[in-house]
């Protein structure tokens, strides 16, 4: 087990709270600490001349993460919104365990197995309408890029011509692969660093009010013909800053598809699972999409999995007896068995424990305890939706500075954008969820 003595020196000097390097007053000897520090690791969306050094963890229980310098942290973030049920939860662990003994992995070409029969037979089950039929993939933005698929190929089976595009939202975020950065907002996608490798699709503003509404409706007049699938995150867009919309929206968006014959797609890859109050987040709409994308989290934040799931008119379009029209894709490591069970136990916990109670819960005490935010200067906005706790500010100078003195106050929040937020485990205890939002309103106070 590493211990703290065995930490790099930078590391030291980032848990002992040193003052960030700035890029600005790097000198040739600070700068290249990250890159000299951790020699053979990249890390994501990180830069590596300047960053400060990452924390190590060594350790999960419910919401806490042990350090290897034997800090414990109260984690807010519940590991990229995964975390649903806390870290190592002993039903999860069991079933990973049995299933590590009797199969970890077969081939799942010509091959089948119970794990993802029984899965998603009970996704069918626990999803909205006909939505039946479920592709299974091993991260969010492929499931994402064979929903896309699904839904050009749908239209190509059927003989319609031309339906090539996607249509997608400014705040949305898909997935880090090209094709999900293309249908991004083209910010969050990088679309002027990638132009010219990047399909080009269409973008639009949310039908929020009645002039978007009108906007998105003469577009789709006018190019409703070339678009397959209108796409976007039901009711929070997530990575795009936790911006929050009315299921109103979503019912323009399946009325406009319906209109328009285009598929909907919903990536549900953040809101599934309760995050947002219900199971889904488009139950609030009271719609069904043609295809949903899951995946955070599906297995309760244990293993890497997703779902792509079509509604059984979607996949009766991919039949035929000539042997032509099937759904051209296939990760290796689909429908992992591992995984399968780790998501079935996951599924066993939201029947058994009072998930969606939880959330309800959560989402009292985050109103409660977020509101004295308003009052901090520099504070815009603060909302909450299900375990979705936002506070918005005018402006983040640097993120890695609160993001440090959070750490100093035994918290895991990392603010990005001009956003802190919270998304904690479901089980969280309230004496937990008070310690990440007094850290919170302490924190910006400091720095306001
Ligand atoms: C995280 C996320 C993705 C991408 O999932 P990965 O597993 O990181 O590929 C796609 N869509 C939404 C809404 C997400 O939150």
């Amino acid at each position: 087990m590493a211990g703290g003595m065995d930490l790099p020196k930078a590391m030291r000097e980032n848990a002992g709270m040193s003052c960030t390097v700035s890029p600005a007053t790097v000198s040739s000897t600070e700068a290249n600490r990250l890159a000299a520090d951790l020699p053979h690791l990249w890390l994501p969306y990180t830069q590596m001349q300047t960053a400060p050094f990452p924390v190590e963890a060594v350790r999960t229980s419910g919401s806490r993460i042990t350090l290897a310098d034997g800090r414990e942290l109260v984690d807010g973030v519940a590991a990229w919104w995964t975390a649903c049920h806390g870290y190592s939860h002993p039903h999860i662990q069991q079933a990973l365990i049995q299933q590590a003994s009797m199969m970890p992995h077969v081939m799942f070409g010509g091959m089948v197995h119970e794990p993802a029969r029984r899965l998603a037979a009970r996704l069918a089950e626990l999803l909205p309408g006909d939505l039946e039929r479920t592709f299974f993939t091993d991260s969010g933005s492929v499931a994402m890029e064979v929903a896309v698929k699904m839904a050009v190929q749908y239209h190509i089976n059927r003989g319609t011509e031309g339906r090539t595009k996607m249509l997608s939202f400014r705040g949305g975020y898909h997935g880090d692969t090209l094709g999900m950065m293309s249908i991004c907002d083209p910010e969050e996608g990088m679309h002027s660093l990638f132009a010219g490798v990047l399909p080009k699709q269409v973008l639009a503003d949310l039908p929020v009010d009645d002039a978007s509404t009108a906007q998105l409706k003469a577009l789709l007049e006018k190019e409703g013909h070339t678009i397959a699938a209108i796409v976007t995150e039901p009711l929070v867009q997530g990575a795009g800053g936790m911006l929050f919309h009315s299921s109103e929206v979503l019912r323009r968006l399946r009325e406009l598809c319906d209109q328009f014959g285009i598929l909907l797609i919903l990536d549900e890859i953040f809101t599934g699972f309760g995050r947002t109050g219900t199971m889904f987040a488009c139950e609030q709409a009271d719609i069904v999409p043609d295809i949903m994308a899951l995946s955070k989290a599906l297995t309760g934040g244990t293993m890497a999995l997703a779902a792509t799931v079509a509604r059984k008119s979607v996949f009766e379009a991919f039949l035929s007896t000539d042997g032509g029209k099937a759904l051209m894709h296939g990760p290796t490591f689909m429908a992992n068995p591992l995984a399968c069970a780790v998501a079935n136990a996951s599924l066993d916990l939201f029947e058994q424990e009072p998930r969606l109670e939880q959330v309800a819960r959560i989402s009292d005490q985050l109103r409660r305890e977020l509101e004295p935010c308003r009052t901090i200067p520099g504070v815009k906005n603060v909302r909450v939706l299900g375990a979705i706790g936002v506070v918005e500010l005018e402006k983040i100078e640097d993120p890695d500075v609160l993001r440090r003195a959070f750490v100093t106050h035994g918290t895991w929040i990392r603010p990005f954008r001009n956003i802190v937020y919270l998304t904690p485990a479901f089980t969280i205890t309230p004496e937990d969820l008070s310690r990440l939002t007094s850290s919170i309103v302490t924190v910006l106070q400091d720095n306001a």
